[in-house]
């Protein structure tokens, strides 16, 4: 069986006596195992922070405009690429293609910011701050980086952290996720070909043991983490205790408001796609509406019915289906145990998606979608993130109710509101409590020159993810102040300006 190694500076470690614990990796549409990953510990990793420190210094001081140009050829190397990446990424996780492609699209965008980065890293100055006093401020590179990344996009997520963090003269070390590794390796050896010097960006596989000895690590200066909440408080808490800069994403529950006047079939086609794309397993899904007033809420229910009846639900390489499997069979059987929660507590289940088989792949892992009415903020399943197929309907009386629900919620990750009004419109984006807010617009993830986070639960730490907050994330500020006295030595004040004659 194929095994996926890290890619450490120095060539293979399979062979390694000191890493031989492995995980399953699946193919989601077959629910078989296809591949083993290698699951590294302390001392693999100690070996690819030795080689990140050998190179490092070499790469901070190459200057900002030459380390920009292996961010361009990486970009270009991946869009070549782009194909055969979407299909790994896809056998592996079991998103379709053009979910696939999204993935690596929008982690390109973060690219096209790093080309940027001598822009990005030009410091402060101020001239005369005091008598023949000037100040200036550079931002420095932190060391060495690390990211630990979540299953769901296993491109751009890495791309978010390696572009920014090596663009600006940093060491790397990406853990991903162990239930679809390839692609981050993939990526990885583009970037060597791409020119990154050895030791640049590694790649080291495995699980809490992993991460357990990245934060631990007192040569790694800042960790980046996207994923599950619970672990991104504790990679947060152990991080910050083990003195690091540390960002941490967590988990979601995203609101999609519908206002009375809003256009009903553009907001059925946007939750289409929002709660069920990618068998909903994206932290900007929208997995929770909330209509308006009863009118809107059977006006909206009685037009997603047919929409989600519609919904194909295929492997992950049928160019025709919606969406594909979820990632593992764990994850299905979560799934389905909250769909099962929604019924017991007397949500009104209006489309099942359990049971689903896909004909041909019945050990695969798909579920298909689910449509519940009457969820009420009381309840365990509209409380907790369900990551799945499923959208609630949570009917609202009121705008201010429609305000209160997603402020309250312990996420606070994406919302979007659906209206033609625009003070509405403008009065809901400032005042709920979210981090991402989208108005017309269901997903609404920063493009890459703005930048990502979340609030509450949805994220631990004060700074967000790519843009100019990635680049205050991966850097740190020196500020010098100096002063060039006119004189000489001795005090006789000979200093003569130099002429060209
Ligand atoms: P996860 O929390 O299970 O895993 C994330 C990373 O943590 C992986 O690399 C994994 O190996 C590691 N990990 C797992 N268990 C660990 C433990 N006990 N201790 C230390 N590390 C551990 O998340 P996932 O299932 O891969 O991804 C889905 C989650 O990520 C969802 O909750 C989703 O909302 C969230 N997510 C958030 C964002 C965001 O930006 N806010 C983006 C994408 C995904």
């Amino acid at each position: 069986m194929r095994v996926i190694d890290h890619m450490v500076a120095g060539g293979q470690t399979a062979t390694d006596a000191a890493s031989t614990r492995q995980g399953d990796v699946f193919d989601p549409n077959s629910g078989q195992v296809q591949a083993r990953v290698m699951l590294g510990d302390a001392a693999l990793l100690e070996r690819a922070v030795a080689a990140a420190q050998a190179a490092q210094p070499g790469w901070a001081a190459t200057n900002p405009q030459r380390r920009a140009r292996v961010m361009f050829r990486f970009k270009e190397l991946v869009e070549q690429n782009m194909d055969a990446l979407a299909h790994l990424l896809s056998s592996e996780h079991g998103k379709v293609i053009a979910d696939a492609k999204g993935d690596i699209q929008r982690g390109l965008e973060v690219i096209e910011f790093a080309c940027g980065i001598p822009h990005a890293l030009k410091g402060e100055y101020t001239q005369g701050a005091g008598p023949g006093i000037d100040v200036y401020s550079m931002r420095m590179p932190l060391g060495i980086g690390a990211g630990i990344t979540p299953f769901n996009f296993p491109a751009m997520i890495p791309m978010w952290m390696f572009g920014v963090a090596i663009a600006c003269g940093n060491a790397f070390i990406l853990k991903p996720s162990e239930r679809d590794p390839s692609v981050p390796v993939r990526l990885a050896e583009l970037m060597r070909e791409a020119g990154a010097p050895e030791g640049i960006l590694q790649v080291v596989h495995g699980d809490k043991a992993m991460v357990d000895a990245i934060l631990d690590h007192p040569a790694i200066g800042a960790v980046s983490f996207v994923g599950s909440s619970d672990i991104a408080h504790y990679v947060y808490r152990r991080g910050v205790e083990a003195g690091k800069r540390v960002q941490a994403m967590g988990g979601a529950k995203n609101h999609g408001i519908v206002m009375p006047d809003a256009d009903l079939d553009q907001v059925v086609a946007d939750l289409s796609g929002a709660a069920f794309g990618s068998a909903g397993e994206r932290c900007m899904a929208l997995p929770v509406v909330v209509p308006v007033g009863d009118k809107t809420a059977d006006a909206l229910r009685e037009k997603l019915i047919p929409a989600i009846d519609a919904l194909r639900v295929g492997v992950s390489t049928d160019a025709q289906a919606h969406y594909g499997p979820v990632v593992n069979a764990a994850h299905k059987r979560r799934v389905e145990d909250w769909i099962q929660t929604g019924v017991d507590e007397g949500a009104e289940l209006v489309v099942d998606g359990r049971g689903f088989k896909l004909q041909g792949y019945e050990e695969g892992f798909f579920i298909g979608p689910s449509l519940f009415d009457r969820v009420t903020p009381q309840m365990q399943s509209y409380k907790e993130e369900i990551f799945g197929p499923v959208l609630q309907i949570v009917r609202a009386p009121d705008f201010e109710t429609a305000v209160r629900l997603p402020s309250e919620h312990q996420y606070g990750n994406g919302v979007a509101i659906f209206t033609r009004n625009g003070h509405a419109a403008r009065e809901f984006a400032a005042r709920v409590e979210v981090g991402m807010v989208g108005i017309n617009v269901p997903i609404p993830v920063p493009v890459a020159y703005h930048s990502f986070g979340g609030w509450k639960r949805s994220a631990f730490g004060d700074v967000n993810q790519h843009g100019m907050e990635g680049v205050r994330f991966w850097t740190k500020v020196k500020t010098v102040t100096q002063r060039w006295p006119d004189g000489s030595p001795d005090g006789s004040n000979t200093f003569v300006i130099p002429t060209m004659a």
